[in-house]
């Protein structure tokens, strides 16, 4: 099946909700690459050191697309299998690690990943003080030093824009309030994505 013949089995009211995810993913990757061109501030080549973290979390809204995906290609099985065979608090298993150096490796659903994907590195979020910080990687800060200052003395200063986490949390909420609020463990959101969308193949 292609993607929208897969996509066709969900309601329509799921069906809208894919699209909107994948529109506000469209989004979000124009706001990251504004503020990368602006700042300077890029990813190492080949590092997927983030990817290896076992406390990233996404919500079942966000996984859907995914999922659509992974049914199309009949790997949504394989998947689950991968998934049954890790700890809940796991790294996720779509990272697949490449090269010598510990942290290089890529993503295998690369067009499909989370917003957290997206945005982790390239984004801000207001401390309890109501000052804005970067959330981003130690090998930004240590090998992008001078960047990193300079976008971190410009956000306190209100001097720089920057994708806000807080506004994308939102923007999913609103798009799903069942389910977009509920951050779970990586690869049990996909799980819970999977399943839910094998739940309308098998009525269709
Ligand atoms: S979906 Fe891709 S980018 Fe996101 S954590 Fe998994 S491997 Fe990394």
């Amino acid at each position: 099946m292609t993607f929208n013949e897969t996509l066709n089995c969900l309601s329509s009211t799921d069906q809208q909700m894919v699209g909107q995810i994948l529109s506000l993913f469209e989004g979000v990757d124009t706001q990251t690459q504004t503020f990368c061109q602006e700042t300077g501030l890029r990813c190492q080549k080949g590092c997927g050191d983030c990817c290896t973290a076992e406390t990233i979390e996404t919500t079942l809204t966000e996984a859907l697309p995914l999922a659509v995906y992974l049914w199309s290609k009949d790997l949504a099985q394989q998947a689950l299998d991968a998934i049954e065979a890790r700890p809940v608090h796991e790294t996720c298993i779509f990272y697949r690690p490449e090269g010598l150096n510990n942290g290089e490796g890529f993503c295998s659903v690369y067009p499909y990943r989370f917003g957290v994907c997206r945005l982790f590195s390239f984004a801000a979020r207001k401390d309890k003080y109501g000052s804005l910080g970067l959330v981003t990687c130690k090998h930004i800060k240590e090998n992008q030093t001078q960047e990193y200052k300079e976008v971190e003395q410009k956000l306190q200063k209100k001097d720089a824009k920057a994708p806000m986490l807080s506004a994308y949390a939102l923007s999913v909420a609103s798009i799903d309030p069942v389910h977009g609020q509920m951050l779970l463990p990586v690869n049990q959101a996909v799980k819970q994505a999977i399943e839910k969308v094998g739940f309308y193949i098998s009525k269709h």
